[in-house]
């Protein structure tokens, strides 16, 4: 079972790519299907992978765009 799992806020997503760029298992991608209010494809989890490192949270420079959970085992 994966650690974490992050969500993006797509309508704050500003398209810059950082989060992408800095995922250490490169499990987030540009959502090329989607046009955001602002007029960027936003970013999106892929669905796997994620450990909950929190530094694609870090790195992002909107405030309400990720937000990361750490998921615990049953
Ligand atoms: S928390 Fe870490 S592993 Fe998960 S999506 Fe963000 S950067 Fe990637
Ligand atoms: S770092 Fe934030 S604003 Fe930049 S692409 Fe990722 S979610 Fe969007």
């Amino acid at each position: 079972m994966d650690r974490g799992k992050m969500v993006v806020n797509s309508d704050e997503c500003k398209g810059c790519g950082l989060c992408i760029s800095q995922c250490p298992v490169g499990c987030i991608e540009f959502d090329n299907e989607t046009i955001n209010k602002q007029g960027y494809h936003p970013a999106k989890y892929k669905g796997s992978g994620c450990t909950a490192c929190g530094i694609c949270f870090n790195v992002c420079p909107e405030p309400g765009a990720i937000t990361v959970y750490k998921l615990v085992k049953a």
